[in-house]
């Protein structure tokens, strides 16, 4: 693996970094799939790619082999040293295990906990796309927690124009910065974090990575941003004083979260809009 010798972006310390990707491994492998390269019928791991053509990169949908796709579009950078970048992995193979079990990837969601959907108001139901409403026991608060605030943390970090949505701002980067280091997952409304678990037909999503949005909340005047990875929208409050009251479906010190099973029909006309011009095998499998 090559190598630079600069600050870490978890540790500070001068080091030799890797090349790290900024979205973790984990949902890195849940969008490839094995493809023929060569006459031989030997196969590489692929996958389609997306773009709306900024940054002078090629308009349109077409698979990409892996090592050439992830600089490509900036998902890689020289951020970690290799002692914090064992320390993210030991957060990333416990949440990794929690939703996706250790069976090889590419793998499907596990579904999680129980169904509690009979105490929702049906209107609100329909209203809200709403297929199912899970609670999840037993989660590692710790682990878990700090497996989310390296999403957070890495996006806000990363220096490619795709994550610049999460503009953490310097005071918020050191304060996770410090909660990594030392191990320390925070109360439950410091970050919170909710899940939302999408769905549309047979499609459950774990092979969409799109690009973070984010923005100030008009209403409960919160930062908020979105990340689509591994078949759920990440969702982090971002605030020094206050949380949302959807903060309580965040994952609790007693290891307990609710997680809503939405349509993702709204993600899907997401990628659309943005992308007019896209090939017959994606645009099949979106509608
Ligand atoms: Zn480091």
């Amino acid at each position: 693996m090559s190598a630079k010798i600069a600050k870490c972006g978890l540790c500070d310390e001068e080091r030799a970094l890797n090349h790290s990707h900024v979205v973790p491994d984990l949902f890195i492998k849940l969008v490839e799939s094995d493809r023929v390269t060569g006459a031989a019928g030997q196969t590489k791991p692929h996958v389609i790619l997306a773009t709306t053509g900024e940054s002078g990169k090629k308009k349109g949908v077409y698979p990409a082999q892996r090592g050439s796709w992830e600089s490509k579009i900036g998902i890689k950078e020289y951020l970690f040293c290799a002692k914090c970048e064992s320390k993210l992995s030991v957060w990333e193979t416990y949440a990794r295990d929690v939703l996706y079990g250790n069976s090889p990837a590419p793998c499907p969601k596990l579904e999680l906990g129980v169904s509690i959907i009979d105490r929702v108001d049906p209107r609100l139901r329909q209203s809200a796309q709403l297929h199912d409403l899970r609670s999840v026991k037993d989660i590692e608060y710790k682990k878990f927690k700090l497996f989310q605030l390296s999403l957070l943390f890495r996006a806000g970090i990363a220096n490619a124009k795709q994550f610049s949505a999460v503009n953490l701002g310097d005071k918020h980067i050191q304060r996770l910065r410090g909660m990594l280091l030392n191990d320390d997952p925070g109360d439950v409304l410091q970050y919170p974090c909710m899940m939302i678990s999408l769905i549309e037909g047979s499609w459950s999503f774990e092979d969409l990575i799109m690009d973070p949005v984010g923005g100030r909340d008009k209403i409960a005047g919160l930062f908020s941003y979105h990340m689509t990875l591994g078949g759920y929208i990440w969702i982090f409050e971002v605030s020094s004083h206050k949380a949302s009251s959807e903060a309580s479906y965040a994952l609790n010190l007693s290891g307990d979260m609710l997680i809503p099973v939405m349509s993702g029909a709204r993600v899907i006309q997401r990628a659309l809009s943005a992308l007019p011009m896209i090939d017959g095998n994606w645009r099949s499998k979106m509608l």
